[in-house]
């Protein structure tokens, strides 16, 4: 992002005390905010400004957040983080299986707002290009070239099943950023497998067997309660 004017960003949010809190945090952090109130100027926002990132509260007066993902993954693939109010897992599942990119659970620190913002930006940019995985990962001891389909731990060779391995390379390619059950399944397993969520539990729980130092307190994949699982960035 060496941009010379600042990224456009829109708020959609009604709360007058979170919208505060975003316009300040976004505004001394190089953003151009831009607000809505409603699903109604969000969209006339979004169409006439194509900003680079959409913050979307999931609670709106005149629509439901989750339809208005739906809606504008029709005609845009804009990175969209929804801002879900604690306790809503459904919720959050449902807008990120939407289209969704991420979500902020509320209250958030500026920091947290700030690297979600960074990993959503980076994957929508490196989308232009293949979108490939990448071709190593270095995070927690572990080391992983995708090309060569090795996998080392703390020097270690390890030896993952065609599952695990696409499963970790599905996770790499998203680094950074939440993925859902019915995401991964889709993904890993195929269309006809998506509500069979055991299967990603008990994959995931023999990936981090051999992918993590310890594997009870993951440093390479968290797990995100109640949604799926998500890569972390560093350790
Ligand atoms: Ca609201």
């Amino acid at each position: 992002m060496n941009d010379s004017a600042p990224s456009k960003v829109v708020v959609v949010e009604d709360e007058p005390q979170m919208r505060r809190f975003l316009r300040a945090s976004l505004g001394a952090h190089g953003y151009h905010p831009l607000e809505a109130g409603t699903a109604a100027e969000a969209i006339a926002l979004i169409t006439s400004h194509n900003p680079a990132l959409i913050l979307l509260d999931l609670g709106l007066p005149d629509a439901d957040g989750i339809d208005l993902t739906r809606e504008l993954r029709g005609w845009t693939r804009t990175p969209i983080i929804v801002i879900s109010a604690r306790g809503r897992e459904d919720d959050k599942v449902e807008a990120l299986d939407a289209g969704a990119d991420d979500y902020l659970t509320k209250p958030f620190g500026v920091g947290e707002l700030l690297a979600r913002m960074r990993v959503a930006l980076r994957h929508a940019a490196s989308r232009e290009g293949a979108g490939e995985a990448p071709p190593t990962l270095s995070l927690a001891g572990l080391e992983v070239d995708f090309t060569a389909r090795t996998v080392r731990l703390d020097g270690e060779p390890r030896h993952l099943t065609p599952i695990e391995f696409k499963l970790l390379a599905l996770l790499a390619r998203h680094q950074g950023k939440v993925l859902t059950h019915r995401q991964i399944l889709t993904e890993v397993w195929g269309p006809g497998y998506a509500d069979q969520s055991h299967y990603v539990r008990v994959h995931m729980a023999e990936l981090r067997k051999k992918i993590e130092r310890e594997p009870a307190r993951p440093r390479v994949v968290a797990t995100e309660p109640g949604v799926g699982y998500r890569m972390r960035v560093e350790a």
